[in-house]
């Protein structure tokens, strides 16, 4: 395929000149640039309008590579930049329970120093018959516990239906691993206007999760975190198998953040503390990791949730292997 970079004030020049040649193409404003992405085989050569690069990728993903944007993509999440260099940390339970447990873990986490609050209103469960969430009125608690803590706030997105409500109080909207292939889920996420963390399917590939962010991309939202959350392998010791080598390789191939779930991978809270170590060290920009005021009772995800003590820990040793790592 061919890439063309192009000036933003030269987009509709550029777009105009693209579409008199009869070459089939998509157009996007991403990142301060004008972007055209043409067919594979298209020629366009010899254009009038001026560009910034012309590039032709190899890879079927385009928008979200690296190879033609060196620069690292920063992603704003409420007042917080996420990005390169930085150690980002989300923070929070699996599920809005009651308010009393959200704006207990909202504050521990904001004093024990988290970026961003988690917590999970619209809940993709596994059996029908377990806790489904509060819907908005979960959304509404997560307000609050931003108002009270000036914390941005992350929740998931599973149902197009419930977009209004969810980008209306969400600071960032959560893809979750289930629906990293819902392309409808992902086109409209690309018009949300809110960053997304994609999360990665636990069935998908590497190619299969960055074409799920070329989706959004593509659809104007350049706004988008990748999250490595572990994958189904033949091993059934930990819920699922975090795919450190996942991190590696996204942040050298793509330009977007990549942070790590530890809490998923684990399905238990002995192990978060290590993966999280872990995923740092494969060198991601962040985490979001579960914590609850008392886990064993959570309604969902009850085994893998930290205790704060276990919180505080975790933050102390992210922060000095981010130290030892050269980031912020
Ligand atoms: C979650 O974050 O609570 C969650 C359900 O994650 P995933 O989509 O990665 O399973
Ligand atoms: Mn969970």
């Amino acid at each position: 395929m061919l890439f063309i970079v192009g000036n933003r004030e030269d987009g509709k020049a550029l777009k105009e000149e693209v579409e008199s040649r009869g070459v089939p193409a998509w157009y996007v404003e991403l990142w301060g640039n004008y972007i055209v992405v043409t067919p594979p085989h298209a020629r366009v050569e010899g254009l009038k309008t001026p560009v910034k690069a012309v590039v032709e990728l190899k890879t079927e993903y385009q928008l979200v590579a690296r190879e033609w944007k060196r620069d690292p993509t920063p992603v704003l999440i409420g007042d917080k930049e996420m990005r390169e260099g930085r150690l980002f940390i989300i923070a929070g339970p699996c599920s809005v329970e009651t308010e009393e447990q959200v704006l207990k873990t909202a504050h521990f986490v904001k004093n024990a120093g988290a970026d961003a609050l988690r917590g999970g209103a619209f809940k993709p469960r596994t059996s029908p018959y377990t806790f489904q969430g509060l819907g908005e009125a979960g959304l509404k608690l997560l307000a609050k516990a931003r108002e009270e803590t000036g914390l941005p706030i992350t929740t998931e997105l599973m149902d197009p239906e419930d977009m209004p409500p969810v980008v209306k109080y969400a600071d960032a909207v959560q893809l979750g691993a289930r629906n990293m292939q819902n392309f409808t889920l992902l086109k409209k996420l690309g018009r949300a206007g809110r960053p997304v963390l994609l999360k990665r399917g636990f069935g998908n590939t590497i190619e299969e999760w960055f074409l799920a962010a070329e989706y959004i991309a593509l659809h104007g939202n350049g706004g988008i975190v990748l999250v490595e959350r572990g994958i189904r392998t033949f091993d059934k010791t930990l819920r699922f198998t975090l795919d450190v080598g996942a991190i590696a390789y996204a942040k050298q191939h793509a330009h977007l953040p990549v942070i790590g779930d530890p809490s998923h991978p684990a399905g238990d809270r002995r192990y978060v503390i290590p993966l999280a170590l872990a995923i740092l060290a494969a060198g991601a920009d962040g985490l979001i990791v579960e914590v609850h005021p008392d886990p064993d009772r959570a309604w969902s995800d009850a085994k893998q949730q930290l205790t704060f003590d276990q919180f505080t820990e975790l933050v102390q040793k992210a922060r000095e292997l981010a130290r030892a790592l050269g980031k912020s």
